[in-house]
């Protein structure tokens, strides 16, 4: 008999340091205050406080900020 499988994710947050113009507006929004600007003024995450929630994606402006969603199967019973 097969098992039942069931999909869960992980989430990353990944800043394009490229693309970002240390404009602050994603630090603004992020209401866990998992943003700064590191020493060459680009954004950073603190990864201990990030929830992952994607409000820095929607609002950046330049669309520096990617909130990529990988689907890990689990077998669920034995
Ligand atoms: S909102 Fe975008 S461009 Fe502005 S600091 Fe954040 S990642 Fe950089
Ligand atoms: S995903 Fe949410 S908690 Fe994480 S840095 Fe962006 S706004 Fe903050």
């Amino acid at each position: 008999m097969a098992q039942a499988k069931k999909d869960s994710f992980a989430a990353e947050l990944l800043i394009n340091k490229e693309w970002c113009k240390g404009c602050g507006v994603c630090i603004a929004f992020c209401p866990k205050e998992a943003l700064f600007l590191d020493e060459n003024s680009k954004a950073k995450k603190d990864p201990e406080k990030c929830s992952a929630c994607g409000i820095c994606e929607t609002f950046c402006p330049d669309f520096a900020i990617s909130l990529v969603k990988r689907r890990l199967s689990v077998n669920a019973g034995k």
